[in-house]
């Protein structure tokens, strides 16, 4: 800490690139501080700082410094601490001078890099902007930033017996849900939705939940009963494997029951009105993406005798059609291990949801099998279910295990009454499914550069972007961050062999290690492993094939 003052006094005034002296560990009397990256010049992006509190220091209670509590642990502690930062009093000069601040988590809980539970010492990561008057060093301010930050540490991010009840109310809300996870694995549901849960956001763009909402409410015969660990027994509406289809009128709610089931993969924070909204965490909602590249997938089982005698064993694209997109994003969500599918008519391609009777007999060239008549064999074949949105396509009644009627936000079984007007078709086609696994044989390009503009945006290099848009299961800033930085990983390594081998040997590595691998970067989260496999689906110039 001495050595510290000392540097910082001795470099006073001088050029900022004399902040490099900085770069060190130093040790406080309630935390050790470590300049890892140091800005090169005060409109540069911020500097990056560790703070290191040892067990003894930040004296949080033993049994939430586990592990598998590393997420709600690590949310309470990053809430506070950015809590504390946002009062810190502002400190003028030039560019990011005084900027600080830590990445905190939305409405879904993440793994992030801005916390890691090492052993049982806490590390928080974060951004500093060290303080300048025009490109001169201004160390009276840096020194009362520092002891500012020695304040929000003590007052802020160490336990304080004050602070249990929230914590433990958090780490327990975690547990039940980990808990009501695993429980629905074992008992074959594929997703459950307490009564009382709050489905709606407040709008389009945000997440939070929507005030005054007619809450959820299980039909009685769709309806369980779980006897959570610390909540004790709650109720509500149990979707069991197999083919299970959502209609309703228009504006009724059918959309927002399948985005909530989308995001069911993460766990919710309080108040959020998800918390006990759970869906099996392989579930990809699939949707049309035209425009996309597709990079050798077999799509044969739903697009066939394309024109021009074109492959679609081995399908490439670098403009895919609706269709083609979403046969593809199935293709490629199987591969990627998913059990389950989501699909909104909202937003898919009509002729791969569906062919009627008139065009049939019309339009006898027609290289689309409609998900229709894949759909039972998909569950047959390789146990993969389906829960599909549909406001017109009646066809979809008749091959459902289930239907739900959505009216007025509430949810109705109305499976007996439809199969006694449309009668219910088990039977699939004679095509037994499989899905093969893809390898990146090759990496054509060496990437220099990629970058996550936002959440939406990835660049790489200058002229090429993916959107991100589509994967609508990504939901943090910081993911997309991951996602940059992780082919930039791969590209850089040239890294070769099984998709689904390489996304998720890389993805358990970081879920048990942190983020280490990729370098010094307080803003990165994890996403799944899927979400990791179907960014490499959209890079051009790698050569991945079967
Ligand atoms: P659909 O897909 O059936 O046409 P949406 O799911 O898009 O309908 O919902 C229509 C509107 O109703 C949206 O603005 C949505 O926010 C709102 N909404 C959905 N569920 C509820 C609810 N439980 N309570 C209040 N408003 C809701
Ligand atoms: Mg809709």
């Amino acid at each position: 800490m001495n050595k510290l003052f000392k540097i910082i006094s001795e470099i006073d005034r001088l050029g900022y690139k004399a902040y490099s002296r900085l770069k060190g560990s130093y040790t406080f009397p309630q935390f050790s501080l470590s300049f890892l990256k140091i800005q090169g010049d005060p409109f540069a992006p911020p500097s990056i700082v560790r703070i290191t509190l040892k067990e003894e220091q930040h004296k949080y209670p033993k049994q939430y410094l586990k592990k598998e509590l590393e997420v709600p642990l690590g949310d309470f502690i990053l809430e506070r601490f950015s809590k504390g930062l946002s009062q810190l009093p502002k400190i003028h000069g030039s560019g990011n001078s005084g900027v600080i601040f830590v990445n905190t988590n939305g409405q879904q809980l993440l793994k992030r890099s801005s916390f890691n539970l090492d052993g049982t010492d806490i590390e928080l990561n974060f951004y500093f902007g060290l303080p300048a008057n025009g490109r001169k060093i201004n160390a009276k301010a840096l020194t009362q930033m520092l002891y500012a930050l020695k304040d929000i540490v003590e007052n802020y991010v160490i336990f304080k017996p004050a602070y249990d009840d929230n914590l433990r109310k958090q780490i327990n809300l975690f547990i039940d849900q980990e808990y009501l996870r695993s429980f629905l694995k074992e008992k074959g549901y594929i997703a459950f939705i307490a009564n009382g849960a709050i489905l709606p956001r407040a709008s389009g763009q945000s997440e939070k939940p929507l005030k005054n909402a007619v809450p959820f409410k299980s039909p009685e015969s769709l309806s369980i009963t779980v006897d959570l660990p610390n909540s004790g027994p709650i109720s509500g509406m149990a979707i069991p494997k197999g083919v299970t289809v959502i209609i309703g009128g228009g504006f009724h709610g059918k959309s927002t029951l399948l985005k909530a089931l989308e995001k069911g993969i993460y766990n919710h924070r309080f108040g959020d009105g998800r918390e006990f909204v759970i869906t099996d965490n392989t579930a990809v909602k699939v949707r049309a993406e035209d425009g996309r590249i597709i990079n050798n997938v077999d799509i044969s089982p739903f697009i066939n005798n394309l024109p021009q005698g074109i492959d679609t064993k081995c399908f490439s694209t670098l403009n895919a059609s609706g269709s083609t997109s979403q046969a593809a994003n199935v293709m490629e969500a199987i591969e990627a291990g998913a059990k389950v599918l989501l699909f909104d008519e909202d937003v898919s391609a009509t002729n791969f949801l569906l062919r009627d009777k008139l065009m049939e007999k019309l339009v006898v060239k027609e290289p689309i099998t409609p998900f229709l008549k894949m759909c039972r064999n998909l569950y047959k074949d390789l146990d993969v279910s389906s829960i599909i949105v549909v406001g017109s396509l009646s066809d979809y009644l008749k091959i459902a295990d289930r239907v739900i009627l959505m009216e007025e936000y509430i949810p109705h079984d109305v499976t007996a009454k439809v199969h006694s007007i449309t009668g219910f078709e088990s039977n699939t086609t004679n095509i037994n499914l499989s899905v093969k696994s893809r390898k990146i044989k090759k990496w054509n390009k060496s990437f220099t550069k990629i970058k996550a503009k936002d959440q939406f945006t990835l660049y790489l290099d200058k002229d090429l972007y993916i959107n991100l848009r589509y994967l609508e299961q990504l939901c943090d800033y910081g993911q997309a961050n991951f996602l940059a930085k992780f082919i930039m990983f791969l590209s850089e390594k040239k890294i070769t062999g099984e998709l689904k081998d390489i996304v998720y040997s890389f993805w358990q590595e970081i879920y048990s290690q942190g983020f280490k691998i990729l370098g010094v970067e307080p803003n990165l989260a994890l996403p799944r492993w899927q979400e990791m496999a179907f960014i490499i689906n959209r890079i051009p110039d790698i050569f991945i094939t079967y």
